[in-house]
């Protein structure tokens, strides 16, 4: 009987240790934030700090207006603590997906109360048949950083509270740093005033209408579309008479653009809106957007 009872507590004590190793391995582990993309990454990892891991879902060279996803992404959407993403305006092959998760873990910026959105499409007088959506690239403006950046700081806060204060104070930080960067970069840019280009993809709202840029059209509407006959004929009239400059994208076949510009021997210069090229921070990614247009529209 003693042995029994003996046997009996030793069992229940290492079943009791087992359950106390996994228990704080769980309390251990780190939030895992899911960014679609890589700026949303960049302002993630502002907030997460040490405290939380931030992964991104699409890889650099990937659309961000079309992706297939893969099993594996399925596995790593599932398991990720809070799930960053712009929205079905932008990331169409993420709604159903996302569909199936707990709502509660996702923050959509384009939905996000206080996201600011570009004074009214200024592509002249053109007459292409896409619907007027607000331009989904909304981290193009700093101001919509800060208010993603205040969304997942919330978020993280809530599910990791004993790390609420270290969330709160990079907020802080990361709000200050980029206030101070937009002002730095409207007088730079307020030169720039009243010179056309065109860009490769209308992807640049944001930046164009906050910092009062002169976009004068675009190539195409999203990298996976051809412009029309139409479209081509209006912007070889644009090219000729007004432009500047074209804005060459890093992703995607800009081959069409690079023809354009050779035609009307106009400048080119790459503007990289994901931060794909070596880029380690938000502030870096507005900071080379800048001098992408500074470059090409001065003399
Ligand atoms: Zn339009
Ligand atoms: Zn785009």
């Amino acid at each position: 009987m003693r042995a029994i009872r003996c046997m009996k507590a030793s069992i229940f004590s290492k079943l009791a240790a087992i359950v106390l190793i996994f228990a704080s391995i769980s309390s251990n582990a780190k939030p895992l934030v899911l960014s679609s993309l890589q700026p949303l990454t960049l302002i993630a990892q502002e907030i997460t700090g040490t405290a939380a891991n931030v992964d991104t879902l699409l890889p650099l060279t990937a659309s961000h207006h079309d992706y297939p996803l893969k099993t594996s992404d399925h596995t790593r959407l599932k398991q990720a603590d809070v799930i960053l993403w712009v929205g079905p305006e932008l990331e169409s092959f993420l709604q159903k997906p996302l569909g199936n998760l707990e709502a509660n873990k996702i923050i959509t910026a384009y939905a996000l109360a206080g996201i600011y959105w570009p004074k009214s499409h200024n592509v002249g007088a053109h007459k292409d048949s896409h619907d007027h959506a607000q331009d989904p690239h909304l981290w193009l403006d700093p101001r919509n950083a800060i208010v993603v950046a205040r969304a997942l700081t919330e978020k993280l806060a809530n599910i990791d509270s004993i790390n609420s204060t270290y969330y709160r104070e990079n907020f802080r930080l990361f709000d200050e740093k980029v206030q101070k960067l937009d002002e730095k970069l409207k007088a730079s840019m307020k030169p720039l005033a009243g010179i056309g280009f065109v860009v490769y993809h209308e992807g640049f709202g944001h930046f164009v209408s906050h910092y009062d840029l002169k976009q004068l059209d675009y190539v195409t509407y999203t990298p996976e579309q051809k412009p029309g006959a139409r479209h081509l004929h209006q912007l070889r009239l644009i090219l000729a008479n007004e432009a500047k400059c074209i804005f060459l994208e890093p992703y995607g076949d800009t081959q069409s653009a690079r023809d354009l510009a050779q035609e009307f021997k106009l400048r080119t210069a790459v503007v990289d809106a994901l931060g794909s090229q070596n880029v380690s921070n938000y502030s870096q990614l507005l900071e080379r957007m800048s001098d992408a247009f500074l470059t090409c529209l001065t003399n």
